[in-house]
């Protein structure tokens, strides 16, 4: 089969590999849509992640979905001919995390597309078949595929525990903000008000159904909104922040606008260490936490996906075949326009659209 290949920093091709073959427990799925995802994006650039270091080949990719072709021999709930959406973690499921239910923090954890382990740019790959959930003929390719990113999102929103009623402030309109915007309306947000400075971004946003778009390029986040912003009890002060954006400056503007008793959940990547306004967060018993992945989403998800409340194909901007895997990386560098670009690892050549 055909994969492509991270071979170093700026240099991805594509290579022929022996396909896969399952274990019993596993499936073998021929991979139909990958999205693009920051991650790959910073692996590509920069060859590494934090601690994570590309020091031999990789396959990116980890936001897949495709069609059973070859179930092992312990599988019962798949078969061949099933779509599916790929959940690109591999947790032991036997560690103490993962005994309490939390098995996006395995201290074992091998996720697709994070050294040494390889991810779905490729015309095939292996899946448990615990993680390779089935879809409903309703779902696009490309949509199974993006319910990775809206689990990053809808996982933000459990984590900032959104339900009715809830006012949520989103910073980033990037793909998980809008997500994650989406997410939170789905939950019953009252108000779901959504920030950035791409001005492409925030009309998709506002096509997706947020009530407010706010562009925070010149104008301050705190001015633009109604009254006096910053005063605790200001009734329509968000109760929910969800920071998509990754910018400290960004956090830094939008926390001391969370209601008292509100939950500030960092989602973003890219800050690094930040100053944290301690007397108004104990002021204003502010809860704070980060999110890493998700886990127990992908049911949830795909229903909101094949209910059409959250709506996953608007996000995509290009399709790219496995020979163009490194266009598809650069195009959010290249384009403004771009939000979701999605790899199509069985089409042949050039770029599709
Ligand atoms: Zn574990």
């Amino acid at each position: 089969m055909r994969v492509s290949v991270l071979r170093g920093v700026g240099d991805v091709a594509v290579e022929e590999r022996p396909a896969p073959q399952p274990r019993p427990h596993e499936v073998v799925v021929r991979v139909a849509s990958v999205g693009v995802c920051g991650s790959d994006v910073h692996y590509y650039e920069h060859g590494r992640i934090g601690d994570h270091v590309v020091d031999a080949p990789l396959v990116l990719g980890h936001e897949a979905s495709g069609t059973v072709v070859e179930a092992g021999s312990a599988v019962t709930r798949l078969r061949p001919g099933d779509r599916v959406s790929v959940e690109p973690q591999v947790p032991d499921l036997s560690c103490p995390q993962c005994l309490a239910g939390r098995y996006n923090l395995c201290e074992r954890m091998r996720f697709f597309a994070t050294p040494p382990v390889d991810g779905a740019f490729a015309e095939q790959v292996v899946v448990p078949e615990l993680f390779a959930h089935p879809v409903p003929d309703t779902l696009g390719e490309d949509a199974a595929a993006l319910i990775e990113p809206l689990s990053v999102g809808l996982w933000a929103c459990r984590k900032g525990e959104v339900g009715p009623g809830s006012r949520v402030l989103v910073t980033g309109a990037g793909p998980v903000g809008l997500l994650a915007a989406q997410s939170a309306r789905a939950l019953g947000a009252a108000s779901v008000t959504v920030t950035d400075v791409n001005p492409h971004r925030l009309a998709l946003a506002e096509e997706l159904g947020v009530d407010r778009a706010l562009d925070v390029s010149g104008t301050p986040l705190a001015a633009q909104l109604t009254g006096r912003a910053d005063a605790p009890g200001r009734p329509d002060a968000p109760d929910v922040l969800l920071e998509c954006s990754g910018s400290s400056g960004v956090l830094a503007d939008a926390l001391p606008l969370v209601a008292p008793a509100g939950r500030v959940v960092l989602v973003g990547m890219g800050a690094d260490t930040v100053p944290l306004p301690v007397p108004l967060i104990q002021e204003r018993e502010l809860v704070v936490t980060g999110t890493f992945r998700y886990a127990h989403t992908w049911p949830a998800a795909i229903a909101l996906a094949a209910s059409g409340r959250v709506e996953l194909d608007r996000l995509v901007t290009g399709h790219f075949g496995l020979a163009d895997v490194e266009q598809a990386l650069r195009a959010t560098r290249t384009d403004p326009r771009t939000v979701k670009p999605v790899v199509r690892p069985s089409d042949r050549g050039e770029e599709s659209r």
